[in-house]
């Protein structure tokens, strides 16, 4: 089904599906006044695309989902090749955000001997920062076709979040792969039988460097995939609240970051403690914390929301009154085949039965299509703005040569 040109094409709407707009995000076309005959140019090739069917940034009919938490590859670096995933995602899953793990677990050969660990449980010795993370994704996506490319927004997370010069190395990512990140993350701060075996200082909420973060990532208009556990393991229901509070504190320090806090807070042993809704429903209700969004992903968070039709049904109720806020991920690790990939999808059944359709379309697919479009033109112009070209460069698709 063709479609046209929309209004978003004028710059500043966050109206989702735009297709014609997204077909050429990865254009990096511009959008100031300075460039009218290249925007035109612009325009015409997105028209084009849109008639000719070729719509990228909107789901086509009969995808399902677009996923908004993907690891390519696990902790030990090793992954899904990812034209075996593009197979893995067939014609299911639309869009991914894509990204690698930022800690590498070390093989220790005093700890665990010939036993190569390949998650962070497998071994007591520690878990470092792999930045080059980054370069492997921005490669892996660049080995990809221009229309492939239209399926992935890659994301950033080779940094310590402890480190004053994280932004910097943001910065220099975007440098070097321009035309590739839409985000960054998931990044982690406090997480279950993670963050204590990290080598090196311990992230903290309330620490400059993560302020220093948040606010790049609101300059340049990259979107911010979260994980920080809502409570500790194991929590006194008097302790519970603590690390909600400053987390709030974060978000309402950086209202121009759109965030998306990853498994609404949960995990593995992190269990909803009572009220963990009403805590959400704190911050969804809260004017000055709508840029703050939440992904489902995870079956360690999926087995919390449909484990019993009461849980379906606060989960259910808390998104139906909040439809905007929510997105659909996975968060699989580097999986091997679409069932494995996808058994969350399954599992959320229950949910998904108990959400009204436009509801189920929109924590499914048009959240993510929102939230990442708007974040493909903010970054693309930013990058315009702030990146030195060289049309030689690989980043540089014929598409944004003829800017
Ligand atoms: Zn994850």
């Amino acid at each position: 089904m063709p479609r046209l040109p929309c209004s978003a094409e004028k710059g500043g709407s966050d109206k989702p599906s735009c297709g014609a707009f997204t077909s050429a995000r990865r254009a990096g076309r511009a959008t100031s006044s300075r460039r009218p005959r290249q925007l035109v140019l612009a325009v015409f090739a997105a028209a084009l695309l849109a008639l000719s069917g070729e719509d990228a940034g909107a789901a086509p009919p009969g995808y399902e989902l677009n996923d908004g938490h993907f690891h390519l590859t696990n902790y030990v670096q090793e992954g899904t090749d990812i034209h075996d995933f593009l197979e893995i995602m067939g014609t299911r899953v639309w869009r991914v955000a894509l990204f690698g793990i930022p800690l590498q677990q070390q093989w220790s050969h005093r700890v665990s001997g010939d036993v190569a660990p390949t998650y962070y449980l497998d071994a007591d010795s520690d878990l470092y920062y792999y930045s080059f993370t980054d370069a492997y994704i921005a490669t892996e996506y660049l080995s990809l076709s221009e229309r492939e490319r239209e399926r992935f927004d890659p994301m950033i997370t080779g940094f310590n979040p402890a480190d004053m010069y994280a932004a910097d190395h943001i910065r220099r990512v975007l440098e070097t792969f321009p035309g590739v990140f839409s985000g960054i993350g998931e990044f982690t701060v406090h997480k279950e039988f993670v963050s204590a075996k990290i080598a090196g200082d311990v992230p903290s909420l309330s620490d400059p460097a993560i302020d220093r973060i948040f606010d790049f990532a609101a300059e340049v208009g990259l979107v911010v995939i979260l994980h920080n556990d809502i409570h500790m393991p194991f929590a006194e229901p008097s302790e519970a609240h603590v690390q909600f509070h400053r987390i709030k504190q974060l978000f309402a320090r950086h209202p121009k970051t759109v965030i998306i806090w990853a498994h609404t807070g949960l995990g593995r042993v992190i269990q909803p403690v009572g009220g963990h809704v009403a805590m959400l429903e704190e911050i969804l209700d809260d004017p000055d914390l709508d840029h703050v969004h939440f992904d489902i992903s995870w079956n360690e968070m999926a087995k919390y929301a449909v484990s019993s039709p009461a849980a379906v049904e606060l989960t259910a109720g808390m998104i139906e009154g909040h439809p905007d806020r929510f997105l659909f991920g996975t968060d699989e690790v580097a999986p091997q085949n679409q069932h494995s990939y996808l058994k969350i999808n399954e599992l959320y059944g229950p949910l998904w039965n108990a959400l009204t359709a436009e509801t189920k379309a929109k924590v499914r697919i048009g959240n993510y299509e929102r939230l990442f479009d708007e974040a493909n033109r903010k970054v693309r112009a930013w990058e315009a703005a702030n990146v030195r070209r060289d049309p030689n460069r690989r980043g540089d698709t014929e598409k944004e040569k003829l800017r």
